[in-house]
């Protein structure tokens, strides 16, 4: 039985944090705002994987409200949410997510991406399909105000 989920999110930039896509540490500088490490391509997965098990979403399972996930590591969020997918008898078949951002450029950092995430899920990296583009310096994406990520996965329960 397959299922498959959809996940987009959006944060704003901010100049003096720390830039995490996919668990992988792309600048010291020029990241983005949020609650935890602000993620934008992790957050995006998990409410993909949350949608194809009908389990709500981010928000719901690590609450921005929650002093126990300020700064925390997204990869953490993520690896919480392989393990409700392998108790619920799933896997995963395969990612494709694609990051929308002016800067910086991820085309050198596109493959190193895919290995992170597969590390921190426990799934082979050709499961995993990490896209870039820009958004053609069109609204706020554009002018570099935000990164944006779009995910779908499909999952499959083992028999
Ligand atoms: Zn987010």
């Amino acid at each position: 039985m397959y299922r498959v989920g959809l996940g987009y999110d959006i944060h704003r930039k901010e100049k003096s944090r720390k830039l995490f896509l996919g668990g992988l540490l792309i600048s010291k500088n020029n990241g983005l705002a949020g609650h935890s490490d602000a993620d934008v391509l992790i957050h995006s997965i998990c409410d993909a994987i949350l949608g194809a098990l009908n389990d709500g979403d981010i928000g719901e399972h690590f609450s921005d409200k929650d002093p126990k996930n300020k700064n925390k590591k997204s990869s953490n969020f993520l690896k919480k949410i392989m393990k409700i997918l392998k108790d619920n008898n799933y896997e995963v078949c395969n990612v494709d997510s694609t990051v929308i951002c002016e800067k910086p450029n991820l085309k050198g950092y596109k493959k190193k991406i895919q290995n992170s995430l597969s590390l921190i899920m426990k799934i082979n990296p050709n499961k995993i399909s990490i896209k870039a583009t820009t958004h053609e310096k069109l609204g706020e994406i554009g002018n570099d105000k935000a990164i944006a990520s779009k995910s779908i996965v499909l999952i499959q329960k083992n028999a």
